[in-house]
């Protein structure tokens, strides 16, 4: 399997270029081709030679990701299905909204967290994506989709800290000011809690948003959805939250998918703000998507408004994300690997 080319910073693809025998200013000519202009084929690089082409293409691919089937919603959300160099596949979504744009990008092929409601777990685990595979798929929205995104959320298929490093290079990349210069601020990170990864990013100086996947007021009912509690309790994320924001300043906002009967009574909502009180943060609660395998469903509006009341009398603020691109399976949790069919 070749290895993107997106993944490297300038200077590495000066090396690269350097290895190969060709002059160091090709690697700079690479640079600005993939991550100022997006180039996604050797065919898009005019002004390179085609020795240099080859030589490269043996180990090196710009064309990581390679769209395989598009699906629109009416309301704007737009989902691909994309083709990676070893015939895996993963899905990327691009959610319009009247004055920005945003790219929800996949970070692993498959899943490892198995959250009960989840699509993208369903089928194990396969592989981490790369940086440049990570990368890349800005790239390809932006290509297709009218220019730079403003907004990037590590909120697609997978752990984005079960794969840290390259998920750590690809915001670098994304954020460098002679790239895409998406702002760190406008970057956001969403772990189901993995407590680790929690703590490294407290300690990278990067001003990116953290999401934490809450989903219970307590560690039973979490458990009941989330392996990961098995792995790292509750109380152990909230510790490393805390820690986070004593270390950065930032807040933290906590995802909390709303299933009927399981977690979103007004009781639920205060034991949730006692627990939070206090803390800075926010939280988002988002309506259960539906997912075949899981069999649950979302509450009504006024009980999610209710849901929310009761976490505002708790000082606690939360607001409703109402997840966008059901109409394709593109909406929170029903991402997978190789799963679009014909006009979906
Ligand atoms: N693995 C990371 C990134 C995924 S982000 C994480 O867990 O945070 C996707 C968000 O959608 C997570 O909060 C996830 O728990 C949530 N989600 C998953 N399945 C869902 C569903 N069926 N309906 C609504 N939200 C869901």
């Amino acid at each position: 399997m070749k290895t993107a080319l997106q993944g490297l910073f300038s200077d590495e693809l000066r090396e690269v270029c350097t290895d190969a025998g060709f002059p160091a200013f090709r690697g700079k000519q690479l640079w600005d081709w993939l991550q100022r202009r997006g180039a996604l084929s050797w065919e898009a690089m005019g002004n390179l030679p085609r020795a240099l082409k080859e030589a490269l293409g043996e180990r090196w691919t710009p064309a990581p990701v390679k769209a395989l089937r598009e699906a629109g919603d009416p309301g704007g959300t737009r989902k691909w299905l994309l083709g990676l160099d070893d015939g895996e596949s993963i899905e990327t979504v691009l959610i319009p909204a009247r004055d920005r744009k945003t790219v929800c990008v996949s970070t692993q092929v498959g899943c490892k967290m198995a959250c009960a409601f989840c699509a993208s777990g369903k089928g194990g685990w396969v592989r981490n994506l790369s940086a440049g595979e990570i990368a890349a798929q800005v790239h390809h929205v932006a290509a297709v989709a009218g220019g730079r995104p403003n907004n990037v959320v590590f909120m697609g298929m997978g752990e984005p800290f079960d794969n840290y490093d390259e998920v750590l290079r690809a915001v670098r990349l994304l954020n460098h000011p002679d790239g895409l210069n998406i702002g760190a601020r406008k970057i956001t990170l969403s772990t189901s809690g993995v407590v680790p990864g929690i703590r490294r990013l407290a300690g990278e100086g990067l001003q990116v948003e953290l999401s934490v996947s809450l989903h219970a007021p307590r560690p039973e009912t979490r458990r009941r959805l989330m392996p990961v509690e098995g792995r790292w309790p509750m109380d152990e994320v909230l510790a490393a939250c805390r820690e986070y924001t004593a270390a950065t300043k930032r807040i933290v906002t906590f995802e909390y998918t709303l299933v009927r009967g399981v977690n979103d009574s007004a009781a639920d909502a205060a034991e949730l703000a006692s627990r939070l009180r206090g803390f800075p943060c926010r939280v988002n609660a988002i309506p259960l998507s539906p997912v075949a395998e899981f069999d649950g469903e979302a509450p009504s509006r006024e009980a999610c408004q209710a849901f929310l009341d009761a976490l505002a009398r708790g000082g606690i603020e939360g607001t409703l994300r109402e997840s966008k691109g059901k109409g394709v399976s593109a909406a929170c949790g029903q991402l997978r690997r190789g799963a679009m069919r014909g006009g979906e």
